[in-house]
């Protein structure tokens, strides 16, 4: 899958944007530029459409750009909206174990509040979790398991 960086150089600074303008200029989604505005894109909340200054989109998009180079630290969980590492809400998060050494952390994203996957190494969760607190989730181990079904069979040796 091509990521297409909005090109922020394309942005007028002396202009002001509807979320329609914005998309059209960026070749983006409308739903894009409004996940920045829920991102902390600033705008002019006394107008109506809303409106935002060339010089906001031209900086938020800078920055966003440098902040994609970040990789996730220990604690923080990438979100796939925001496309920014992410501190899970309420430093919680759960792991899925999908094998017996791997699966994934799953938080909450503070600013979107969409779920967050990190793939994690069950070994290496101590250098991953930082100081989240991690549940661990049994249900998926149970799908994985090639157990076959023992209810019955349990009855009748009793
Ligand atoms: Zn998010």
């Amino acid at each position: 899958m091509r990521k297409r960086r909005p090109n922020y150089r394309l942005v007028k600074i002396h202009r002001s944007y509807t979320v329609g303008e914005a998309a059209r200029l960026l070749g983006t989604h409308k739903n894009t530029v409004r996940a920045w505005v829920k991102a902390g894109l600033p705008t002019c909340d006394s107008t109506r459409p809303t409106l935002i200054l060339g010089r906001d989109l031209a900086a938020y998009l800078q920055a966003r750009r440098t902040k994609n180079k970040r990789r996730c630290q220990p604690g923080e969980i990438y979100c796939v909206r925001c496309r920014a590492p992410k501190r899970p809400a309420g430093d919680m998060a759960e792991y899925q174990a999908t094998s017996a050494s791997l699966g994934n952390l799953i938080g909450i994203c503070p600013n979107c509040e969409g779920m967050i996957y990190r793939r994690a190494n069950r070994a290496k969760l101590p250098e991953i979790r930082g100081n989240l607190d991690i549940t661990f989730s049994e249900a998926e181990r149970h799908v994985s398991e090639s157990d076959p079904p023992s209810v019955n069979s349990d009855f009748r040796q009793g």
